[in-house]
């Protein structure tokens, strides 16, 4: 670029491929100068929502054509952005964020690259890194498990699947979910750190830290509103020193294996996994 870094006066043309905007979260200031320069001089704008992206484009005092895409659009769909993107400049956006994170884009991105169009990122708002970084988590390591799923066996299956990963991990959850969602990880690491970071870079943004319980009872009396980044922080390290096969079997005379693993794991801080494969064994 010519100009100088703070305006958007170039008007040469782009060269032709698929350029991944990411846009804001809420706060329109966030928007990249990058972002703007692209989407003032691409051809077509692919995008999720028209009626979205043209509040965005509003906004900005843009003009541009706009194709309505998700990952489930078809072949046909993906076909003409391809076509369009070998001789021309195609800016992929989502409603929000950065787009493939949670949103469409992967497959037309894939086939994009294996077609041998020129694929370029612009990096912007994520709400996965800004919660990240809102919540003061330890982030040395961390991993992004997209959103929970909503059947409460599915949920519990993957959390027990994450939960010997030692890392901050971090899920998209909805207001209407986050108090299930909270008891289900609750039952399984009581001790573990959580955070959850709502309506980010918006008026009501706020970031509240606490035990699961804590916050379930918090949430359960003030419902959320807006959008949520979920994180728990990693586990502990296991410091419990008593003989937990004592309180396993004292737990089974009256439990079923994953109710004793659920109590004994809320008592000592142990993993509830390891804990309810001894009280299978302890069971025979
Ligand atoms: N691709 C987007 C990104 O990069 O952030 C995420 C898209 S995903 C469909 C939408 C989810 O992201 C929401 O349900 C919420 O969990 C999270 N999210 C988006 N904006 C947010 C915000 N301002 N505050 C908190 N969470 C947000």
């Amino acid at each position: 670029m010519t100009h100088s870094l703070l305006t958007t006066s170039d008007k040469t043309p782009l060269s032709a491929g698929l350029y991944i905007v990411a846009t804001p979260i809420g706060n329109l200031g966030d928007i990249t100068i990058r972002a703007v320069d692209i989407l003032q001089r691409c051809d077509l704008i692919a995008c999720e929502d028209t009626r979205v992206t043209g509040k965005l484009l509003k906004a900005l005092d843009i003009s541009k054509p706009m194709q309505r895409y998700d990952d489930h659009s078809g072949e046909g769909a993906r076909q003409k952005l391809l076509d369009a993107a070998r001789e021309s400049a195609v800016a992929l956006v989502s409603d929000a964020g950065t787009p493939i994170i949670s949103d469409p884009g992967f497959r037309l991105v894939s086939e994009a690259r294996e077609a041998g169009v020129d694929v370029t990122t612009l990096p912007g708002p994520c709400a996965a890194i800004a919660g990240l970084t809102l919540s003061a988590l330890p982030n040395d390591r961390f991993m992004f498990g997209g959103f929970l799923p909503t059947k409460e066996k599915a949920r519990r299956e993957l959390l027990e699947e994450l939960g010997g990963v030692d890392a901050t991990l971090i899920f998209y959850e909805s207001s209407p979910r986050l108090v299930k969602s909270l008891a289900a990880i609750d039952a399984l690491w009581p001790a573990r750190e959580i955070a959850v970071a709502r309506e980010i870079t918006k008026l009501h943004e706020e970031c509240r830290k606490g035990s699961a319980s804590e916050l379930a009872a918090h949430y359960l009396t003030q419902p959320p509103k807006g959008e949520i980044v979920l994180m728990v922080g990693p586990p502990e390290e296991q410091t419990f020193e008593g003989d937990k096969d004592a309180l396993l079997a004292e737990a089974l005379k009256t439990l079923k294996p994953s109710q004793a693993a659920s109590q004994v794991a809320k008592a000592t801080g142990l993993d509830r996994k390891e804990l309810y494969g001894r009280a299978l064994e302890l069971k025979k």
